[in-house]
C-alpha cells in the first residue's frame, strides 16, 4: 500500500511492514484466538513476545550485561519525576540545558532535589548550539548529571556523548534518548541510565523505555511510588503492575524489522544510522544552499532525526503547508513554541521520503522566489 510520508514528531510514523503484521496478527496471535491486547501479561503467549522483545533490544542497542532493560508507562515527562525520585537521595542533580526537553526535565527535577543544577545552557543562542562539555559547570557530589541527547524541538543532538570521567566528574550520565533512540549506537561506558518514550522510534505511545546499570537500582527516595520503583520494576520483570503489553508487541515487532534492515554490508542499527546519516545530509545540503530555507542549528550539533526549518518569508507558511499535504507530505508544521517547520526522519522515513521533501521544496521556492 503507498502511503504518504508522515513527518510527524510524535507519535510519529511505524514502518509500514510493522503495521501490517500487526494488522494480520490482530485478531488472532500466532494461533492463540487472541489478539495480544486480550492477553494475560503473565501467560505463556505474552511473555514470549516480552522476552523477544527484551532480547532484541539488547541485541540491537547493545546493551551490557550489567544494565537492566525496563518497560515502563508515563512517557519521558513521567521519567522527569521518576529518574530523580530514584537516582538523586535527595542530593544535588547537574542539568545542561539544550533546548526545551532538558528544560523541562530540570524544572521537574526541582519538585524532588535539593538543587537543580544548571551546569550550562545554550539558551543565550537561543538553543541553536551545545555548550561544549569542557566548559560545563559541574558540581562536586551531584547524584546524577541529566542531559537530553537529542533535543526534538529545536534539532539539536550531541553527536558524541560527553565522557564524564574525562572531566573529572564520577557521577552517573542520565540521558533522555527518547527522540533518537535506536537511530544510532549508545556508547555505555558513558551512560548510567538512558530513557525514552516509544512514540518517536519504537512504536505506538504508551511504552517507556528505562535502560539503567544495575548499581543505580534500590536508592529510590521513600515517597517514591512502588510502581516507579526502578528495582522494584527491574526484580518483577517490567510486570509489578501491568506492562503496557500493546506497546511492548509493537516495539518488539520494531526491534525484528531493525534487525532487517541492511545497507552497505551492514545490518541492524549500524545500517539505519548510515541512512540517517545520508538522510539528513540530503536535507540540510539543500537548505544551505537556499536564501528560501533556514535551519539555523550549528553543523556540529544539528540532528539527524528532528529538522526545525523555517521559510524566510513567514506569510507563504500556510501555502507550504497545503502545498506539501497535497504532495503526501504531512504534518510538518513546526512546534508551536518556535513556529516554522519541521520535518521529524525517524528511522520509519525511507531517504525517497527526505527526498519527495526536498523536491517539493525545491519546486516551492521556485514558484514562490
Ligand atoms: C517526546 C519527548 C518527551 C515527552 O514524552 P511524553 O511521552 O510526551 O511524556 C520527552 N523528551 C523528549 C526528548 C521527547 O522527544
Amino acid at each position: 500500500m503507498n502511503r504518504p510520508y508522515n513527518f510527524s514528531a510524535g507519535p510519529a510514523a511505524i514502518p509500514a511492514e510493522v503495521l501490517e503484521q500487526a494488522a494480520a496478527e490482530m485478531l488472532d496471535w500466532h494461533g492463540s484466538g487472541m489478539s495480544v491486547m486480550e492477553m494475560s501479561h503473565r501467560g505463556k503467549e505474552f511473555i514470549s513476545i516480552y522476552e523477544q522483545a527484551e532480547a532484541d533490544l539488547r541485541e540491537l542497542l547493545a546493551v551490557p550485561a550489567q544494565f537492566k532493560i525496563l518497560f515502563m508507562q508515563g512517557g519521558g515527562l513521567a521519567e522527569n519525576a521518576i529518574v530523580p525520585l530514584n537516582l538523586s537521595r535527595a542530593g544535588t542533580v547537574d542539568f545542561v540545558l539544550t533546548g526545551s526537553w532538558s528544560q523541562k526535565s530540570a524544572k521537574e527535577a526541582r519538585k524532588y532535589v535539593a538543587e537543580a543544577h544548571i551546569a550550562a545552557s545554550g539558551e543565550a543562542s537561543q538553543f541553536t548550539s551545545l555548550p561544549a562539555p569542557e566548559s560545563w559547570q559541574l558540581s562536586r557530589g551531584a547524584s546524577y548529571v541529566h542531559i537530553c541527547s537529542n533535543e526534538t524541538i529545536h534539532g539539536i543532538e550531541f553527536q558524541e556523548l560527553p565522557d564524564l570521567k574525562a572531566l573529572g566528574c564520577d557521577a552517573p550520565l542520565v540521558i533522555d534518548f527518547s527522540s533518537h533512540v535506536a537511530s544510532r549506537p549508545v556508547d555505555w561506558s558513558r551512560v548510567g541510565l538512558a530513557f525514552g518514550g516509544a512514540q518517536k522510534n519504537l512504536g505506538p505511545a504508551g511504552l517507556t523505555l528505562v535502560i539503567v546499570r544495575e548499581d543505580l537500582l534500590g536508592h529510590a527516595l521513600p515517597a517514591c511510588p512502588s510502581a516507579f520503583d526502578y528495582k522494584t520494576v527491574a526484580d518483577n520483570q517490567s510486570m509489578f503492575n501491568t506492562p503496557p503489553t500493546w506497546g511492548i508487541y509493537i516495539a518488539g515487532l520494531t526491534f525484528q524489522w531493525i534487525k532487517r534492515q541492511t545497507e552497505a554490508g551492514l545490518t541492524g542499527v549500524a545500517a539505519l544510522e548510515l541512512r540517517n546519516k545520508a538522510k539528513a545530509d540530503l536535507f540540510y545540503q539543500y537548505v544551505d544552499q537556499s536564501s528560501f530555507y533556514v535551519n539555523k542549528v550549528a553543523a556540529n550539533c544539528r540532528s539527524r532525526m528532528n529538522i526545525p526549518f523555517f521559510l524566510r518569508d513567514k506569510s507563504r507558511n500556510d501555502a507550504f503547508l497545503a502545498g506539501a499535504r497535497e504532495r503526501g507530505l504531512l504534518q510538518l508544521k513546526g512546534h508551536k513554541s518556535v513556529g516554522g517547520m519541521r520535518a521529524s526522519i525517524y528511522n520509519a522515513m525511507p531517504i525517497a521520503g527526505v527526498q519527495a521533501l526536498v523536491d517539493f521544496m525545491r519546486e516551492f521556492e521556485q514558484r514562490n522566489a
